[in-house]
């Protein structure tokens, strides 16, 4: 919207870099340029192995799309959630950084509403990204964006809450199906229960890096759980399940929301990979 003050040929001009930025971006996706590398995800043999000893999450946010902090239906801090299931997930075994407040996330000024695919979330990426991993740290990277989910088909996605691209380790949090939940005293425990969803995908759940070990691989539906109470059911992706999962499963104080099968897919990957 912001080219429009340009005027018709630097609007030319401006469409034509956008385009070349664009195409630019798409090619190095998955091909080993620098930033690629630098971006490049810790595969699951190499995150739940005893060499990575910190996972570090890098939150962005778009204007009109802050993610909640604070309070949140039970949490006096709603990333308790975040650290809870995260610790779950590595069984305590690494030393997990994230931001609890805004100031500790980049608001990124030059990302406006609209709708976006997998690639315009890498795009963003390319641009926003700052952390790297190293031997020792695995680091993923989340935005949350103030627009709707466009698949590749070129259909948006209204109830889509987040998506992942899961061997970049990007996350794409969709603010407007979360806030779309009438009931808004839950909506900070949704939009944490996507989050953790697209981590489930990042570190290799179901069967998508991370081995499986019973069948509740629903390989219908991807990289997704066919436990209807694990918040890796494939359901999740979507708004309206979610609020219902969050209604029903946040009795306990503090739950964990990944299901044991999933779970137990990681503890037996870590214990695989314990030296001899
Ligand atoms: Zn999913
Ligand atoms: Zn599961």
């Amino acid at each position: 919207m912001r080219l429009l003050r340009f005027g018709g040929i630097s609007l030319g001009i401006a469409l034509a870099s956008a385009l070349a930025s664009l195409s630019c971006s798409s090619s190095s996706d998955g091909s080993s340029g620098s930033s690629g590398t630098r971006a490049a995800k810790v595969d699951a043999q190499t995150l739940f192995g005893p060499n990575v000893t910190n996972v570090d999450i890098e939150v962005d946010y778009a204007a009109g799309a802050a993610p909640y902090v604070g309070t949140g239906g039970q949490y006096k801090d709603v990333w308790n959630l975040f650290r809870t299931n995260t610790n779950a997930l590595f069984d305590g075994k690494k030393d997990i950084s994230f931001p609890n407040t805004l100031e500790g996330m980049e608001k990124l000024d030059d990302v406006t509403a609209g709708e976006f695919t997998k690639s315009d979330v890498l795009a963003i990426a390319k641009t926003h990204r700052q952390g790297a991993s190293t031997a020792a740290t695995a680091s993923f990277y989340v935005v949350f964006l103030d627009g709707k989910f466009k698949d590749d088909a070129g259909t948006v996605l209204p109830d889509v809450t987040s998506t992942a691209i899961a061997d970049k380790g990007v996350i794409a949090i969709f603010k407007p199906a979360i806030t779309a939940n009438p009931n808004s005293a839950i909506a900070p425990l949704v939009e944490q229960s996507a989050l953790l969803h697209q981590i489930g995908h990042v570190v290799g759940f179901v069967n998508n890096g991370v081995p499986l070990n019973s069948e509740h691989h629903d390989a219908a539906n991807g990289a997704h759980c066919t436990n209807k109470a694990c918040i890796m059911n494939v359901a999740f992706e979507g708004a309206e399940a979610t609020v219902n999962f969050v209604a029903k499963s946040f009795t306990a104080p503090d739950p964990v929301i990944f299901g044991q099968e999933c779970l137990s897919d990681a503890r037996i990957l870590e214990n695989k990979l314990l030296p001899e």
